[in-house]
């Protein structure tokens, strides 16, 4: 064993964020009386993409972001429809999604015996939260670390002090996070001096000046990392 510590983002790495994403939005969507054509839905995704670029610069916060995003969509389209329901709809059909990435529950199975298995994650606690309180999924994890919660993201070094901190304080050659995003999950651990593991099912060409320690394409071939 190389690691005792394994620390995993959750979006895109053991649950299926776009696939949920997309699930939720199509159902509100259809319930507000909105077309969910695919049409639409780019017109949604292109200003949520926006809201999200404000957030991360500290432009908007995540109040008024969960409404706005539906507010700008229902103008942009030019349809009248209750963008404040619709944005508390949306969050409540995605916390009760339940995507995961292929091969995630065998891997947890097969790691949980003998490692120390961490979330890590930039999402909003009021859909991490349900969604990890399965017993099925929270039996997997010694601890859960949610940005919003704590009031720090990654990549930032105050995000691995406190999990640091929650987690005993190992011996950072004991710790590898592993993730799907290069800046967040992948900068954020190599500037804090940990391994790291790209998750890259999509063989995206790195264009960073990232280097991770591993890159898989594949969760399952994470078992011959650790
Ligand atoms: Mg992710």
């Amino acid at each position: 064993m190389n690691y005792r510590w394994l620390l995993f983002d959750l979006d895109n790495t053991l649950y299926d964020f776009d696939a949920a994403s997309h699930f939720a939005l199509h159902q509100t969507l259809e319930e507000y009386g909105v077309d969910p054509s695919s049409g639409n839905k780019e017109i949604y995704y292109d200003i949520n993409h926006s809201c999200w670029t404000a957030f991360e610069n500290g432009a908007m916060d995540f109040k008024t972001l969960r409404n706005k995003r539906f507010e700008l969509f229902v103008n942009e389209i030019g349809v009248n429809a209750d963008a404040s329901g619709m944005g508390n709809r949306y969050l409540k059909l995605l916390s009760e999604t339940d995507f995961k990435i292929e091969g995630a529950m065998p891997l947890l199975d097969h790691l949980e015996p003998n490692y120390n298995l961490v979330v890590v994650t930039n999402g909003l606690k009021e859909v991490k939260r349900p969604q990890l309180s399965k017993p099925e999924i929270s039996k997997y994890f010694k601890a859960i670390i949610i940005s919003e919660e704590i009031g720090i993201a990654k990549p930032h070094e105050g995000f691995f002090d406190h999990t640091f901190n929650t987690i005993g304080s190992p011996d950072k050659s004991d710790v590898i996070i592993i993730g799907d995003n290069l800046n967040s999950d992948i900068r954020g651990g190599q500037d804090y001096g940990i391994d790291t593991c790209w998750f890259n099912p999509n063989q995206k060409n790195n264009a960073t000046d990232v280097k991770p320690t591993f890159e898989i394409d594949t969760l399952d071939q994470l078992l011959k990392i650790v």
